[in-house]
């Protein structure tokens, strides 16, 4: 038999996704190469396409399309669940996301006989609260961040992400889980919700066409503070990891890069990444969020398309501005990897390099100039 594993990728155009397409068919990966399925609900973007993988457009949020298009796939021995559908609140995000993965566990677990095992990511929100209790700035437990921590009392849609996969494996013997916490994420993906570093790329490749100085958006707190960063092929390894490992099995784990940085000091590295001017943190003038500097800024991005000939047109899919002012106003923001470690696991990687590496692949992917 030319494949000893299966695997189900359910988002595999995210930021985790994608290094997941790209690493479990290569033949050094444990048990690979991996015969793998990948589900995303948009048409299969460019630079994708060079995977060998099955491609599945489907919504996993529509039952009915979930059943019929995953419940064929009768020979997956593993699920990888890197996606989540983001909402206004955090009660209709335990709701959404609650019924996205029942539907993908409904239409694999009663249909894939040899499923082993399910890895499911969620994130360092669950030691921080939900996006809401993260803009109130209410915060309960103190970093570094390690997963014996108790859950918070307020709702947030990984307890209920976990509940749901506690309550099904019960279901098939035999079948394990582990749960992979990353804090923020360095990848490449293009249509991911969250990706910081596209849009950093995106504002400092504007800077750049303006002629003006690359200043830091955040806050002197996030500025100064040490933080960490994780890198998405380290977390695909982490699940790979997870996956075939007996000592890994039914337990939830942090995964970031094992080092600490802080901003001022790769704002110097993205500014000579785009060879525009540092501003740094600037103490004096009016504060805004690079959501309000990048309002108006539809019709540069417009131009530097044209003239560059990148892959992605609009300005609002490269920028996810949002999520790079939640992430440069947080301070101190860390976990510990010592679980990861007495269980095996020591990948790590250099943030500095990681961040410049990622840089690279997004523009030589022509997604930014
Ligand atoms: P991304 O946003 O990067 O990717 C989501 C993927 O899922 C895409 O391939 C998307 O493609 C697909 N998708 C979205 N909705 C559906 C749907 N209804 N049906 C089928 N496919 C769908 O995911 P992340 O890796 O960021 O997120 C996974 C988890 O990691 C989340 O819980 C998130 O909170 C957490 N996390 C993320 C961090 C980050 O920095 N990104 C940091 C820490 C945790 P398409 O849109 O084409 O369907």
């Amino acid at each position: 038999r030319k494949y000893q594993k299966f695997a189900l990728i359910i988002g595999v155009t995210g930021i985790v996704g994608n290094s997941l397409a790209e690493i479990l068919p290569l033949h050094d990966t444990p048990e690979g190469p991996w015969k793998v399925y990948g589900v995303a609900r948009r048409p299969r973007p460019s630079w994708n396409d060079d995977y060998p993988i099955d491609y599945i457009q489907c919504d996993v949020s529509d039952p009915e399309q979930t059943q019929s298009k995953l419940s064929t796939l009768t020979d997956l021995t593993h699920l990888f669940y890197v996606t989540w559908a983001n909402c206004e609140t955090e009660s209709e995000n335990c709701d959404i996301n609650g019924k996205m993965f029942t539907n993908v566990l409904n239409a694999v677990i009663p249909n894939a006989p040899n499923l082993q095992h399910i890895c499911l990511q969620t994130g360092r929100k669950h030691y921080i609260g939900s996006l809401e209790a993260i803009m109130a700035k209410k915060f309960v437990h103190d970093p570094p961040f390690h997963e014996d921590l108790p859950r918070l009392d307020s709702p947030n849609f990984y307890y209920t992400l976990e509940d749901i996969l506690f309550k099904e494996v019960e279901k098939k013997e035999g079948l394990t889980w582990s749960i992979h916490r990353p804090g923020v994420i360095f990848g490449f993906s293009p249509n991911s919700m969250m990706n910081i570093l596209l849009g950093l790329c995106a504002y400092a490749s504007i800077c750049k066409h303006e002629g003006q100085p690359l200043t830091f958006p955040g806050t002197k707190e996030a500025w100064n503070s040490f933080t960490d960063a994780s890198d998405a092929d380290l977390i695909a390894e982490h699940q790979i990891w997870a996956a075939v490992d007996p000592i890994a099995k039914n337990e939830a784990f942090n995964i970031s890069n094992g080092d600490v940085f802080k901003w001022k000091h790769l704002w110097k590295i993205l500014a000579e990444q785009f060879e525009v001017e540092n501003g740094g943190f600037r103490e004096d003038g009016e504060k805004k969020s690079l959501g309000e500097m990048m309002k108006d800024k539809g019709g540069v991005w417009d131009e530097i398309v044209k003239e560059k000939g990148l892959l992605v047109n609009k300005l609002e899919e490269v920028g996810k501005w949002w999520f790079v002012d939640v992430v440069l106003s947080n301070e101190g923001m860390l976990d510990i990897m010592n679980k990861s470690k007495e269980h095996g696991f020591l990948g790590f990687r250099n943030t500095k390099s990681c961040f410049v590496s990622w840089i690279d692949k997004i523009k030589c992917s022509k997604i930014v100039p």
